[in-house]
C-alpha cells in the first residue's frame, strides 16, 4: 500500500485513481440522466472541489453552465448553521436547476447553508454532488446529498482536490489519515 506524509502526518492509500474515476463517470451518468432536457447551472465549492468539478463536467452531456464560489461556515448557535460567501455568486441563481458541486459533506453545516441561501435567491431546484459523503457525520438531513461518488467512514482523507493544511490537493488518489 503507498502512504505519503504531510506536515509530519502518514497518509494511506485508500482509493485509486481507477476508482475515483469510475464513480466519478457513474454520478455523471446519474446526472445526465436526471437533468435530460434541462439546462442545470452547476457551482463549484472551491478550493476542494475543483479536482471532481473538472473531472464531473467533462462528462456532463446537457447544455450545463459553471460557476465557482467560495464558502466559509460558522455555527450560528447549536442548531442553525450559516454559510458566508467569500467570492460573490456571478450567476443569478433566479429559476435556475442548480447542482452544488462539493468536495466532501460531513456535518453538512457548509451545503445546509448555502442550500439555504440558493432557494433565498430564487433557485427552482437545488442538489448537491459530492465526490465524498460521511453519512456518519451529518447533521443536517437538508445537505444530504443526492450524487455521491463514495460514502466513507467518519475519517480524515487527504488528496484528490482535498488538503491538509492546504497541502494533498495535487494527489491523483484518495489517502486517509493513519491511525484515524
Ligand atoms: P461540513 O460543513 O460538511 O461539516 O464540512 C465540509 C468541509 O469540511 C469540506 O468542504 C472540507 O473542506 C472539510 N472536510 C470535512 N471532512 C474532511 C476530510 O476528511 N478531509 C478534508 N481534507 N477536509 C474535510
Amino acid at each position: 500500500m503507498q502512504s505519503v506524509e504531510v506536515n509530519g502526518r502518514v497518509f494511506d492509500e485508500y482509493v485509486t485513481s481507477q476508482e475515483i474515476a469510475q464513480s466519478v463517470a457513474k454520478v455523471a451518468e446519474r446526472i445526465n440522466a436526471d437533468y435530460a432536457g434541462k439546462a442545470p447551472l452547476m457551482i463549484c465549492v472551491l478550493n476542494g472541489a475543483f479536482m471532481y468539478a473538472s473531472d464531473l463536467f467533462k462528462q456532463i452531456e446537457l447544455s450545463a453552465e459553471i460557476t465557482f464560489v467560495r464558502l466559509k461556515s460558522y455555527e450560528g448557535t447549536k442548531t442553525t448553521g450559516d454559510v458566508k460567501l467569500l467570492t460573490p455568486l456571478y450567476v443569478d441563481v433566479k429559476g435556475r436547476d442548480v447542482i452544488v458541486i462539493e468536495d466532501i459533506v460531513d456535518t453538512g453545516l457548509t451545503m445546509h447553508g448555502f442550500v439555504k441561501y440558493l432557494k433565498e435567491q430564487g433557485a427552482n431546484s437545488v442538489e448537491i454532488t459530492s465526490f465524498l459523503f460521511k453519512p456518519d457525520a451529518l447533521q443536517y438531513a437538508d445537505a444530504e446529498p443526492k450524487y455521491v461518488g463514495m460514502s466513507i467512514p467518519t475519517k480524515f482523507v487527504l488528496g484528490y482536490g482535498l488538503d491538509y493544511d492546504e497541502l494533498g490537493r495535487n494527489l491523483p488518489s484518495l489517502y486517509v489519515l493513519r491511525g484515524n
